[in-house]
């Protein structure tokens, strides 16, 4: 497959750079080549975006909101095109790209195609009734949006959405590990009706087209999603413009066990938070923090389902648990279990990369799912981000301590907690530092809601009117009426 880059309506290669690899996570092998884009081509999609801006910004909403839905509808007509090239981009079995990435990418421009339509701002009498205020949220200009590997066209989606449907034009730029359905979907946007120029994807690597991207003067707000170095980088590169920006980052987060909780539930549960998509979701529970009365009884059933997992041949509809994003990636993963061993920790399964059997995924980039007990809640393995398929244990004898170790990351992005004591839950989920807090659930999500995180996780908010509010500037008008 070879991808290209998406600007003002057509279909183009990089300008300057060349092309990159597309390395297929389950072979270990290139499949396809996408552009290796860099400034000439932002240069290209701004002044293409700033050519449409003029005519998408005055576009009526009702119109915008059409062409969301009929780019929505081709995604549901492409559902099994879509859902075997998110699996083969990023190693995730075919069977959790058909249950969340595409039909979640399909209802993000529906969502917002809606929410845009019904959003009203603010207005208000002044007092006496001698002025009326009212809020006029215009759309900002041409806009860039980063997006991550882990979840492609879901999270490209999530942020595209709402900044085309409030008459910004768009520069997008997917992960260039993951360029296929981003590129998938830009074939179907002549077509839903968006006029050309106001909505373009540019591909490549991060410090060559990103930073072009993020830097470049004219570019009014960034929505960001990826690791929290890279955002912090990004905020520095930022730093004395009047950019907006929204930042979207890693996580640490623990999932808390009390003893009162639904064993059952709670078991099957964080089987999925700790491990779907390999890990690799940044709202995964990494850090499993138990109650020591239940400890060794939670231990050692969460050791026996996990030891049964198996990574698979992704493209194979069975399979649950796929390969991990890249060779890099699996690197980084297993230098923190060795980590963990030289620190002492106890593997208690798992530990290795591995490969399924068959030909096919020999030099597939597979990890064993892993779970690890007897660290330091401080050690590096406890306070970082790994992103894999690996869990840590750590016993906790009152609801203080459980507070205490689940806030003592730089990391506040989610937290699960279980237990059947309804004063327990509230108490406990409004002491956590986390930008959501599940209750006896996992990744329940609804749009309208606020999302992101706290501390290193992020700063801003997107979500229903989050987003709404992020790529529109709010002006007061003041109209004297006596
Ligand atoms: P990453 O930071 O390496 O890359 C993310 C995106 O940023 C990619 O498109 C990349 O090309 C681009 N980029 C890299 N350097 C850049 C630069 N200098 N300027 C502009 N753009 C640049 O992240 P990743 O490895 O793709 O994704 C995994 C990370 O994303 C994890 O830390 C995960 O927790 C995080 N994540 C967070 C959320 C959330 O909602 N908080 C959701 C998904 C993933």
């Amino acid at each position: 497959m070879d991808i290209l880059n998406f600007i003002g309506g057509m279909h183009l290669p990089a300008i300057e750079n060349g092309w990159l690899d597309n390395i297929e996570p389950a072979t270990g092998l290139p499949y396809g080549r996408l552009p290796r884009s860099g400034a000439a081509d932002v240069e290209r999609a701004m002044e293409a975006a700033q050519a449409a801006y003029p005519i998408w910004s005055s576009t009526s909403v009702e119109e915008r909101a059409a062409c969301l839905n009929r780019l929505a509808d081709r995604i549901a007509e492409h559902f099994d095109e879509l859902v075997a090239a998110e699996s083969r981009d990023n190693g995730k079995p075919v069977s959790l790209a058909a249950h969340v990435d595409i039909p979640r990418a399909e209802k993000n421009l529906r969502f917002y195609a809606s929410a845009a339509q019904q959003y009203l701002t603010e207005a208000g009498m002044a007092a006496g009734a001698h002025q009326l205020h009212y809020v006029h949220r215009k759309p900002l200009g041409t806009v860039g949006v980063i997006s991550p590997w882990n979840l492609p066209l879901y999270l490209f989606t999530w942020k595209v959405a709402p900044a085309l449907a409030m008459g910004n034009c768009v520069i997008g730029k997917p992960s260039e590990i993951t360029p296929a359905t981003a590129f998938l979907m830009s074939q179907w946007i002549n077509e839903s009706g968006f006029p050309p120029g106001s909505f373009n994807i540019v591909h490549g690597l991060g410090n060559e087209v990103g930073e072009a991207l993020v830097t470049h003067p004219r570019i009014k707000a960034i929505s960001f999603t990826g690791g929290t170095a890279t955002g912090r980088h990004i905020a520095r590169a930022v730093a004395g413009t009047s950019k907006k920006t929204t930042f979207e980052l890693g996580g640490k987060n623990p999932a808390i066990i009390f003893e009162d909780c639904d064993f059952d539930l709670t078991l099957r549960t964080v089987l999925r938070s700790g491990f779907a998509n390999q890990g690799q979701i940044c709202l995964c529970s990494s850090r499993f923090l138990i109650h020591e009365s239940i400890y060794d009884r939670f231990r050692d059933a969460l050791v026996e389902k996990v030891s049964a997992m198996r990574p698979g041949d992704p493209s194979l509809p069975e399979t649950k648990m796929g390969a991990v994003a890249s060779a890099e990636h699996l690197a980084k993963i297993q230098s923190f279990v060795a980590q963990a061993r030289e620190l002492g920790g106890t593997i208690l399964c798992g530990g290795q990369a591995t490969h399924p059997e068959g030909d096919r995924c020999r030099q597939g980039h597979f990890m064993q799912p892993t779970i690890i007990e007897g660290l330091s809640p401080t050690c590096e393995v406890n306070q970082q981000e790994i992103f894999g398929p690996v869990v840590t244990l750590q016993p906790f004898a009152t609801e203080e301590e459980a507070i205490s170790l689940a806030n003592g990351t730089e990391y506040g992005l989610a937290c699960t907690i279980w237990t059947e004591n309804l004063r327990r839950a509230h108490r406990v989920a409004a002491r956590i530092d986390s930008g959501i807090a599940w209750v006896n659930c996992w990744l329940e999500r609804d749009l309208r809601m606020p999302f992101g995180g706290v501390k290193s996780s992020g700063a801003g908010r997107e979500g229903g009117t989050e987003s709404l509010r992020f790529f529109t500037e709010p002006q007061n008008v003041c109209i004297q009426i006596t």
